[in-house]
């Protein structure tokens, strides 16, 4: 029996980061960046306003209060998206909308709140087109002007490769002009399961049937998590079976078999592995999931990574969320795959009976600041509904003795919200 560590460290050294492709930028979410993003402009382009108001020359209106206002002439409008054509000259203004560029000669902006435009008339496009303007508050040069090139500079490298791309980046690739953008590309996962138990869902259930959650739950983690799944369906429990479905998914970027690895079962899938490919190791020092298997197919050049999960619907969630996610998190170009783990303090008694590390489903709450965790209900490996309520697994170690109410255990955080998202 290996550590979940030395498990996690072998399946990682089987797998690598998959190539790049082009995708759209809202297509991408979610990949990792595959190329350094330059911008080929300034952003903004120009010096523009931040504000509703009056483009002056600040030195024009440099004593302007409430008392004094100062008046100046309006010389035009210019809205966001026009350039203003002449220049603004001494004493006079230019009535200017948000995001509008600055015209020559003005270096501030008065926004409307600080000038008075009685005696307004209206004509042209803009409503409010004004004669002459009372500014009613100081002005300093820079006052509500952005910029040009304050956010991004031509020739700045803007994304880093490397990145996961979330909303600001896609919008960021979209300021610079990009329609596309280079990612690691998302690795397809081919998902088996396997006993002849087990009846597919849709079908009438035979007496001593069950049907195949763990296809569509361990499907469900790695769309979850940002690959592809592909459900080849339910193997027998017979080599030829499993070999011929197995088969089915060897064009796939790693492939996951769930069932078939507990010691009356191993043989199995042992047998067509050490077969068509290579054991790395079987059985884990953690509960549950103990009977987690590891190796490797080959297909002609290639040698296609595969994770044996354990039957048990809590079994193979579980350590799909230890090894499995870790493996497709690689693959997808991401390094940090670690959820965060927190102190909590126990409410409930969490058994450790045999040296193995427990993870334990685990509601984890906040009060007053310190977090507390209660177990799901009965902790068996078939009871599904104690994954369905869990935010996050409390760990007992190796080596600790059974965790009493009151005292503390880290609990790796699965979802932060509480039961609802
Ligand atoms: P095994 O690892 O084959 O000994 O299976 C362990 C337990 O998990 C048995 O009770 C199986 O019936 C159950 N099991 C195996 N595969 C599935 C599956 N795909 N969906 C739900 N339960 C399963
Ligand atoms: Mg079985």
């Amino acid at each position: 029996m290996i550590s979940v560590e030395e498990a996690l460290e072998r399946i990682l050294s089987y797998v690598s980061v998959l190539e790049p492709e082009e995708k759209r930028i809202l297509d991408a979410l979610g990949q990792v960046l595959a190329e350094d993003v330059t911008s080929s402009i300034d952003i903004p382009p120009l010096d523009n306003t931040a504000m509703d108001g009056y483009a002056v020359r600040a030195a024009d209106a440099a004593g302007a209060t409430p008392e004094r206002p100062v008046r100046l002439r309006v010389a035009g409008e210019l809205a966001a998206g026009h350039l203003y054509e002449g220049e603004v000259e001494p004493g006079a203004a230019v009535r200017i909308m948000t995001g509008a560029p600055m015209p020559a000669g003005a270096d501030a902006v008065v926004p409307f709140e600080d000038t008075n435009e009685s005696g307004a008339h209206a004509f042209g496009r803009f409503s409010k087109a004004v004669d002459s303007v009372l500014v009613c508050k100081a002005a300093r040069p820079g006052d509500n002007v952005r910029q040009a090139a304050e956010d991004v500079c031509r020739g700045a490298l803007v994304l880093g490769r490397g990145a996961v791309l979330r909303p600001a980046h896609v919008g960021i690739l979209a300021s610079l002009g990009r329609t596309t953008v280079r990612v690691v590309r998302r690795p397809v996962v081919a998902i088996l399961s396997t006993g002849d138990e087990l009846a597919q869902v849709g079908e009438p259930l035979r007496p001593g049937a069950i049907y195949d959650s763990n296809s569509h739950s361990v499907a469900a983690m790695v769309l979850q998590n940002g690959g592809i799944p592909r459900i080849l369906g339910i193997a027998r429990d017979t080599v030829e079976d499993l070999t011929a479905k197995i088969r089915q998914g060897l064009d796939a970027d790693m492939l996951i078999t769930s069932a078939g690895v507990s010691r009356g079962d191993y043989d199995v899938v042992k047998d067509v592995l050490a077969r068509e490919g290579e054991v790395d190791f079987w059985t884990v020092r953690m509960k549950p999931g103990k009977p987690l298997a590891f190796g490797a197919f080959t297909s002609g050049q290639r040698r296609i990574p595969h994770i044996g999960l354990p039957g048990n619907p809590v079994s193979s969630m579980v350590t799909f969320e230890l090894f499995g996610r870790p493996a497709v998190f690689k693959m997808m170009g991401k390094t940090r795959w670690q959820r965060p783990v927190v102190r909590a303090t126990s409410e409930e008694r969490i058994v450790n009976t045999d040296g193995r590390r427990v993870y334990a489903r685990a509601v984890v709450t906040q009060r007053d600041g310190r977090y507390y965790a209660s177990l799901t209900g009965p902790q068996g490996s078939g009871i599904l509904t104690s994954m369905s309520l869990a935010n996050a697994l409390a760990i007992v170690p190796e080596d600790s003795p059974t965790v009493e109410p009151g005292e503390e255990v880290s609990v790796v955080m699965l979802e932060w919200s509480q039961g609802e998202d």
